[in-house]
C-alpha cells in the first residue's frame, strides 16, 4: 500500500499554515498540526483517509481535480476548497499543490499547502456590499439628475413663454386699435350704401357694395378672432369662476361648431350625467371650440366628430373624437407649442392648443391627445370636480 505514514519535516510541523502530503491516489500520508486543527480531528485519525473526505462535499470534485493536476502538470495553484466546520460556516482555503517524490524509487506523491481565506473573503463580501450600496446611490443620483433636467426644461420653457407672451401682448394691442377704427369705418360705409346706390346710375351697385361689405366684415371678424386668441394667450383675463352645468354649455358650443361644419361632417353628442363643475365656463367653451375646430378641420371630406362627457372618479371628462387624418409622432410631440401649426400660411396661427392647454392648466386639469396618421384623433380634457 502507498498510504504509509510519512514523517514530516519539523519546520513544516511548526508552520501555521495547513500542510499535507498525499499519495498518488490522494490519500493523506502526513499532515501538520495546523492542518489537523483545520480539519477538526487529530492527525492520527486523518492519516489513511482520502483527502477529498476532509473537504466539504461541495468541494470534493474540485479537490480530486487539484490532485490530478498536481500529478500530471507538476503543480496546481490557488485551488479554493471548502472545509466543513462544526458550529461555523465552511471555511474557504486556497491550496497550492505540487508533485513530489521522496526518492527516485518511490511513487509520485502530492504535497499541498493551504491559505485560509476568511479575512480576504469577508473583505470581498464587504466590498460587494459596498459596491451594491454605491450602485444604489448611483441610481438615485441618475434619477435626481433626470428630474433636474426635466425641471430645467420646464423652466426654460416657461421663460420662453413669458418672453413670447410679452411680445404677443404688444402685437395684439397694436392690432386692436386699428381693428377698432376699421370696424367703425365699415359700419359708417354700410350706412351710406342706400344713398350712394340711389345716386348712382348703376343698378347693381347696391348689391355689389353689400357683398363687398359682407366680405370685409367676415375678414374683420377673423382678424378679431386672431387678436382675441393672441390676447388670451399672452394675458389671460381673470375669468368668472362658478359652478356650471358643463353639458349645457357644451351643447351650446356644439351648436356654434355646427355652423362651421362643411356638409360632410357630422357632430354627434353623448352627454353623460355630470355634477356641476366649478370652472370658468367661458374659457372651457373656448377650449372645446378650439378642439372641435381642429377636429372638423382634420376631416378631409366626410366624417364624424363625437363629443362626449362622463364622470370618472373625481374628474369630469370631456372627450372629442374625430375620424380625421390624425397626427404623426412629431406633430403630437409639438402640440401645445405656441405658434406650431401644420396649416398653410393664413389658415391657422397655431395658438388653439397652446391657449387651451394654458386654460386647462389653470383649472388644475389635463388635456391629452391620442392619435395616429389615418386613425383620427382623440382629445381628452379632464377637470377636477373638487
Ligand atoms: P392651428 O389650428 O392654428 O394650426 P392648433 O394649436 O389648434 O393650431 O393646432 C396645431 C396643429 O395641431 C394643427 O396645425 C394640426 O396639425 C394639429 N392638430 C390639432 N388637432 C388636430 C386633430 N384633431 N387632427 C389632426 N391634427 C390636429
Ligand atoms: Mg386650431
Amino acid at each position: 500500500m502507498s498510504s504509509r505514514p510519512h514523517p514530516l519535516d519539523p519546520m513544516l510541523a511548526q508552520a501555521t499554515l495547513p500542510f499535507v502530503v498525499l499519495d498518488g491516489a490522494g490519500v493523506l500520508l502526513a499532515l501538520n498540526p495546523a492542518a489537523a486543527r483545520l480539519y477538526g480531528r487529530p492527525a492520527e485519525a486523518l492519516v489513511g483517509l482520502p483527502f477529498v473526505q476532509v473537504v466539504d462535499p461541495f468541494s470534493r470534485e474540485k479537490a480530486a481535480l487539484m490532485i490530478a493536476e498536481a500529478l500530471t502538470q507538476g503543480a496546481a495553484h490557488d485551488w479554493e476548497l471548502y472545509h466543513p466546520r462544526t458550529g461555523a460556516p465552511p471555511l474557504l482555503v486556497s491550496y497550492t499543490a505540487w508533485r513530489w517524490r521522496p526518492d527516485p524509487a518511490a511513487r509520485f506523491a502530492v504535497a499541498a499547502i493551504g491559505q485560509p481565506l476568511t479575512a480576504a473573503v469577508s473583505l470581498a463580501a464587504q466590498l460587494a456590499a459596498t459596491n451594491q450600496q454605491l450602485e444604489g446611490a448611483l441610481l438615485q443620483l441618475e434619477r435626481a439628475h433626470a428630474e433636474l433636467k426635466n425641471a430645467q426644461t420646464q423652466l426654460v420653457r416657461s421663460e420662453k413663454l413669458r418672453a413670447m407672451g410679452q411680445l404677443v401682448a404688444g402685437v395684439a394691442h397694436e392690432l386692436n386699435t386699428p381693428l377698432g377704427f376699421v370696424a367703425g369705418n365699415l359700419e359708417f360705409l354700410a350706412e351710406q350704401v342706400p344713398a350712394l346706390a340711389a345716386a348712382s346710375p348703376d343698378p347693381h351697385l347696391a348689391d355689389d357694395l353689400a357683398a363687398a361689405l359682407a366680405e370685409s366684415r367676415e375678414g374683420l371678424e377673423r382678424i378679431a378672432g386672431i387678436v382675441r386668441d393672441l390676447r388670451s394667450f399672452a394675458r389671460p383675463d381673470s375669468p368668472t369662476v362658478h359652478a356650471a352645468d358643463l353639458n349645457a354649455s357644451l351643447a351650446a358650443t356644439a351648436r356654434i361648431a355646427r355652423t362651421l361644419c362643411p356638409p360632410g361632417v357630422t357632430i354627434v353628442e353623448h352627454y353623460g350625467p355630470l355634477p356641476a363643475v366649478v370652472c370658468a365656463p367661458g374659457q372651457i367653451n373656448q377650449v372645446v371650440l378650439n378642439l372641435l375646430t381642429n377636429a372638423i378641420q382634420a376631416i378631409p371630406e366626410s366624417g364624424t366628430v363625437t363629443i362626449s362627457t362622463a364622470q370618472e372618479g373625481d374628474q369630469a371628462v370631456i372627450t372629442i373624437v374625430d375620424t380625421g387624418v390624425g397626427m404623426d409622432e412629431a406633430t403630437l410631440a409639438r402640440l401645445g407649442e405656441p405658434f406650431f401649426t401644420t396649416r398653410p400660411v393664413g389658415a391657422g396661427i397655431g395658438l388653439g392648443i397652446a391657449v387651451s392647454m394654458g386654460i386647462v392648466e389653470r383649472h388644475g386639469g389635463r388635456l391629452e391627445f391620442a392619435s395616429a396618421p389615418g386613425k383620427g384623433t382623440t382629445a381628452r380634457l379632464s377637470l377636477p370636480l373638487t
